[in-house]
Formats: structure tokens, C-alpha cells, sequence
């Protein structure tokens, strides 16, 4: 062989940073770099077999499936071999150079700023793959040849900064990682160690995990035997009662890179017209990707055990991408294309059959441990809400699911949608939301005075999806939605009547506040408010406050906020005096700071900024000081 040239190439700056959290956080986690590597050496193979059902020349003959472990007791060096698909000269460098994950940046932050104790579960979450490695050794080569390629490539790194890559030549298709271990690192030579860790993380794991093991012949003489060390067991095709909760919890942390124990197994084989067999979690948390924006929508997709893609997307709706697991159906042909999944009526009906029973789970969850619903709702809810907007036939259903604080119940506390129509007064046909940043601004809202006053609930809603996804649900249960701060009951009658009766006395005083603060719909006089002086109310048909103030954060607000209605409480002194003001005197210029700082007020309280907030502070001390003297 002539000489090979060696490349020599950096670590993409991210990636250093990150191997370096990694191989400082996990440590007591160490063993999981093993579950790693075979769990790549494991996609590798599906990704051949799946290539090769449309060209199976691929194959040379070589589909002996099969993940090898070698322990080098004398080098110190443990490879994981598969022969997989392999990767090319580019690919290596693409794969092993760079984690080219969106969220990593975001990632990197969030790591810094967590407690060292909490970094494994969220690196977990992350999937560590490959890198993993650099925990246990000091140096990884990688040695690997791409499916219909003549020659292999040989990877060389320490995992600091650079690695090395030149043309080798492999007998076989596929990858041989190799570890040289680190000193203390040497009991993952032992064949009872790597056992252990082989079943405790990668017991599923379809492909055969073997390792040459001695054995005593009948003369004493040794003798090499390939030993299995994984059970192969697909859980989805066992039967639901014959699956442990351990088995599941092992299974579920290895598909999802999660380390806590799911909130919810779904178990079920669907039979007649189609049969599937369905296995999917509901997560406890939030995974790395929900966080990080990097999702992937669906359950693996399985035709008779063969794996055809990690996420199929035709599967499930995106609002329910938290959920993870299997489905393997054997009534697709098995060499379907990606292509053929795009838009396969089988898919939709499995679809349907997998969204009804991942809502009555939640459902069953919410009735027998409700606590852990709330947690699970809370961490998740945001991302089902989605569905409002995006799933109509579903729904009510997921009206049913959802839960909400409100002014009655006490902080951190929940009620259903049903809960609160069971307890809504004969008089009040509608139920009322309030979106706001927070609990506190909108227990203070001025239009929610009526609400209390007449002793009907408003839901307060905090998150900033609620502002979007609440007017795509017009009704429930046949009672119509309405936002509170647009449709707030009015006052009893008889209070009302004083309004009325106030109101040709205030007029002239009305239609010069208007003039003078400008910029306004309208100036009246509210049949609304109970306490406060002032309240803004959005016009018909404009943005609420709570929306006008997300928009404006997305850049997407368009001309300034809308105009609005300023209502004043006659019955407020602070009103009053300053109807007595321009009954003296139509010119007094306290007028116009006073109510310029009633409007103030009524901005502050609907949890808007003011556009000037120096100039407010000066009027308020000009009152400060009028009044020392
Ligand atoms: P992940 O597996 O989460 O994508 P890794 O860092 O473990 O991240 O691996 C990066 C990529 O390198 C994989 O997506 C895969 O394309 C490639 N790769 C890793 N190991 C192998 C292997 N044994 N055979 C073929 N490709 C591999």
C-alpha cells in the first residue's frame, strides 16, 4: 500500500465545549457510552436493511445482522463493531466533526447555568451518541466503510481538539469503534461487566449484541464461542400483561434518551380490518428537543420488527410529539419507501386509533391520579393546547384535558373546564378567560371587578399560547368563550341607572379628556368598574392588551397598539374631584395631568408599559409636593 496522506482537521468550537461538560458531568453515568455505541451500530443496521429493500446489491451477501464487542485485554482496547451501513470519507467528518443539532447553542447555556447534579438527566435528554466515548477512553479510532464503497476510512481522535482521517483499507462493510480505554477505566474489558451494562441498557435492542467468549472444553483446551448477551425481546410484540413496568421503564429510557420512569405506558394490539401492535409513553418532562426546538414528531415506525424509520411523522399529530415509543404494523408492505408514507390511509387510521387512546390515557390519568396528571399537564399542557387550533374533530377532547387557574381557585391550584361549568351560576351563560403575563396582574385587572362583583369565575390564562389557541375554541360543552376584558358583565341595574344619570353631567368633561390625551377610540363612562377610577377597554373586534404586548415582543406589531376606550368609575372620588375641577373652571390645567394620570393608571393595571414613564413620575411629584405645602 503506498503511503496514506493524513488529514488533520479541528473539532467544530461547540462540540469541544460540549465534550467537556460531558466527560466532566456524566461520570457517574459513565457505563452509558455503551449504549451508545450500540444503539448507533444498531440504526446503522437498520438504515442498510432498509436501503437495501430497494437495492440490494448493497448488501455483498453480508446480512448476518449482528453488533460485535472485542475486548483487547493485552492493548487495553474495546471495540463495537456492526456491519451497518458505514460511513464515507465526508460523512465521518460530517457525523464525528460537528453536532449539527439546532438547539445546541441554547443547550450549552441551559447546561451552565444547571447544578452539576442535574446535568446528566438533561445531557441524557440530549443524546450524547457518539462522544460518550471520551468518558472511558483516551483515545477512539473509528474505522469504517460505506455501503458500496471499495475503500474504508480511519478516524482518529483524543477527543480535545482534533482528529485525523486517512484511507485504510476494511474487509467488510460497516464500523469498528475502537476505545482505548483509560487505566481506571479497564473493567469494560471484563465480559461479565459488559454484560451487565448490555442488559441493563440494550436488552431490546433487536440485533444480536455478541461477544467471543472461552470456553473449558472437555479436556481442559479452551475454546471461543460467540455468546449473546442481549434477550432481543420486542416488547410491543409481547402481550400487555406479560411486560414488567421495569421492562417498560428500561425500554422507554432507551428510545428516549429520558432517565426518569414514564408517566404513562399505552399497551395495545389493535385487531380486524388493521392490525398493528401500538407501545407509547407519556413522558414525565419535557425532553431536550421540546426544549430546544429540534422535534421530532412520532413514534418509530416498525413493518414485522424491521425498523423502517426512527420518527414517523404520519403517525401522530405534532401537538402530541411528546409522546414516544413504537408501532409496528405488518400489513404495510415492507419495501414501502419514505415516499409511500406521506400520505398512506393506513397511516391516518393508525393515526386515529393511536390519538383516542393517548387521550384516554390522559383522561384516566386525570381520574385515578389526578396529582400526577397536574405535574405531567403542567410540563406538557402547553404543547397540547396546540391541538385547539390544529385538531377540530379532536377538539372537545382536548378541551377536556386541559386546566386552568382562576379567580376562585387559589394560586397553583386547577379546575377543569367541566369543573367550571358545573359551578357557574344560573345568570351566567358564558364562560370567561383573561390572558395576562401573570396571576398577580391579572387578579388586579379593573375589568375583572365585575366578575366578582356578580360572583362569576374567570379563567386566568398565563401562558402565551393561550393568547392564540383560545379563540380557536368558540365554545364548550354548548357555552360560548369569551375574553373578560372585552366582554365584562355590567353592573346590577340600579347601578347601572347612576351611570346613566352621570352621564350628561360628565359629557362635557368626557369630550375634552378626549382631546387632550388623544390617540384614544372613545372616553366614557364605565358600567363596569366597582373599585378602581380608570380601566382601558380594546374596541370591538382589536387586539387585547395581553396579545398587543406578545406581538410587539415578536416584532410583529404592526402601526403601535390600537386604539382604545378609556372607562372612568363616576362613583370613584378621584373622578369626581375632577369633575368638580372643570366645573369651576373648563381652563384649570389640572385637568390635564390629572387625567392623563388616570389613563396612566389604567395602563399600568391592564399590565402595559407607559410610553413615558419619567414624564408620569414628574406629574406624580408635582402632586407630592402641592401637597406639602
Ligand atoms: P446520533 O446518534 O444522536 O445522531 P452520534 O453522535 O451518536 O449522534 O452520531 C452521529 C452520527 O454519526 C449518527 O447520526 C450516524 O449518522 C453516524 N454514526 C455514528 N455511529 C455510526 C455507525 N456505527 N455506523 C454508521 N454511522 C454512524
Amino acid at each position: 500500500m503506498t503511503e496514506a496522506t493524513v488529514e488533520k482537521r479541528e473539532f467544530k468550537s461547540e462540540l469541544r465545549q460540549i465534550l467537556n461538560i460531558i466527560t466532566h458531568s456524566l461520570y457517574s453515568h459513565k457505563e452509558i457510552f455503551l449504549r451508545e455505541l450500540i444503539s448507533n451500530a444498531s440504526d446503522a443496521i437498520d438504515k442498510i436493511r432498509f436501503n437495501s429493500l430497494q437495492n440490494e446489491v448493497l448488501l455483498e451477501g453480508n446480512r448476518d445482522w449482528k453488533i460485535k464487542l472485542t475486548a483487547d485485554l493485552a492493548a487495553g482496547t474495546l471495540t463495537v463493531s456492526d456491519n451497518g451501513v458505514g460511513m464515507s470519507h465526508d460523512a465521518i467528518i460530517d457525523n464525528l466533526g460537528t453536532i449539527a443539532r439546532s438547539g445546541t447553542r441554547e443547550f450549552l447555556d441551559t447546561l451552565k447555568q444547571t447544578e452539576t447534579a442535574a446535568r446528566p438527566e438533561l445531557i441524557g435528554q440530549f443524546g450524547v451518541g457518539f462522544y460518550s466515548a471520551f468518558m472511558v477512553a483516551d483515545k477512539v479510532t473509528v474505522v469504517s466503510r460505506a455501503a458500496g464503497e471499495a475503500q474504508a476510512v480511519r478516524w482518529i481522535s483524543d477527543g480535545l481538539g482534533e482528529f485525523t482521517l486517512e484511507t485504510v483499507a476494511k474487509e467488510s462493510r460497516g464500523t469498528d469503534v475502537t476505545l482505548h480505554l483509560k487505566e481506571e477505566e479497564h473493567e469494560f474489558l471484563q465480559e461479565w461487566r459488559l454484560g451487565a451494562v448490555v442488559k441493563q441498557f440494550s436488552d431490546f435492542i433487536e440485533h444480536p449484541i455478541v461477544m467471543d467468549v472461552e470456553k473449558q472444553g472437555e479436556k481442559d483446551e479452551k475454546t471461543l464461542t460467540e455468546k449473546t448477551l442481549n434477550s432481543r425481546k420486542a416488547l410491543w410484540l409481547r402481550s400487555k400483561s406479560d411486560v414488567t413496568p421495569e421492562e417498560h421503564t428500561a425500554f422507554y429510557h432507551q428510545i428516549s434518551g429520558d432517565f426518569e420512569d414514564p408517566a404513562k405506558v399505552i399497551h395495545y394490539a389493535a385487531e380486524g380490518a388493521l392490525e398493528f401492535k401500538a407501545l407509547l409513553y407519556i413522558p414525565k418532562r419535557k425532553s431536550f428537543d421540546l426544549q430546544f426546538g429540534e422535534t421530532k414528531v412520532g413514534p418509530k415506525l416498525y413493518i414485522n420488527r424491521v425498523q423502517i424509520t426512527d420518527h414517523c411523522e404520519q403517525l401522530l399529530p405534532a401537538y402530541l410529539r411528546f409522546v414516544k415509543g413504537v408501532v409496528d404494523c405488518s400489513d404495510l408492505p415492507l419495501n414501502v419507501s419514505r415516499e409511500m408514507l406521506q400520505h398512506n390511509p393506513m397511516l391516518e387510521k393508525i393515526q386515529k386509533s393511536l390519538v383516542k387512546n393517548i387521550f384516554q390515557a390522559l383522561e384516566e390519568m386525570k381520574t385515578s391520579d389526578y396529582e400526577a396528571y397536574v405535574s405531567v399537564f403542567q410540563e406538557l399542557g402547553g404543547i397540547l393546547k396546540e391541538g385547539l387550533g390544529r385538531d377540530l374533530a379532536n377538539r372537545e377532547a382536548i378541551a377536556n384535558l386541559l386546566l386552568f387557574e382562576s379567580l376562585r381557585t387559589e394560586k397553583g391550584k386547577q379546575l377543569s373546564l367541566a369543573q367550571y361549568v358545573a359551578a357557574m351560576p344560573t345568570d351566567q351563560t358564558d364562560i370567561y378567560f383573561m390572558t395576562g403575563e401573570d396571576r398577580t396582574t391579572l387578579e388586579h385587572a379593573p375589568s375583572l371587578e365585575a366578575f366578582r362583583h356578580r360572583g362569576w369565575d374567570v379563567l386566568l390564562l398565563t401562558e402565551p399560547i393561550d393568547e392564540f389557541v383560545f379563540p380557536m375554541l368558540p365554545e364548550y360543552q354548548g357555552k360560548p368563550l369569551k375574553a373578560a376584558d372585552r366582554n365584562a358583565p355590567e353592573l346590577p341595574a340600579e347601578d347601572q341607572k347612576k351611570v346613566e344619570e352621570a352621564t350628561e353631567t360628565f359629557k362635557p368633561l368626557l369630550t375634552l379628556l378626549a382631546e387632550m390625551l388623544g390617540g384614544l377610540k372613545e372616553v366614557r363612562l364605565s358600567k363596569r368598574l366597582k373599585e378602581s377610577a380608570a380601566c382601558l377597554v380594546p374596541d370591538e373586534g382589536a387586539m387585547g392588551a395581553h396579545l398587543e404586548r406578545l406581538m410587539q415582543k415578536l416584532g410583529k406589531a404592526e402601526g403601535g397598539p390600537s386604539p382604545r376606550i378609556l372607562e372612568l368609575n363616576p362613583e370613584h372620588p378621584a373622578v369626581q374631584s375632577l369633575l368638580m375641577i372643570h366645573a369651576g373652571n373648563p381652563a384649570d390645567p389640572r385637568i390635564e395631568t390629572h387625567g392623563r394620570l388616570l389613563y396612566d393608571q389604567a395602563v399600568l393595571t391592564e399590565g402595559s408599559r407607559l410610553a413615558d414613564p419619567s414624564d408620569f413620575v414628574r406629574r406624580i411629584n408635582e402632586l407630592l409636593i402641592k401637597d406639602g405645602v
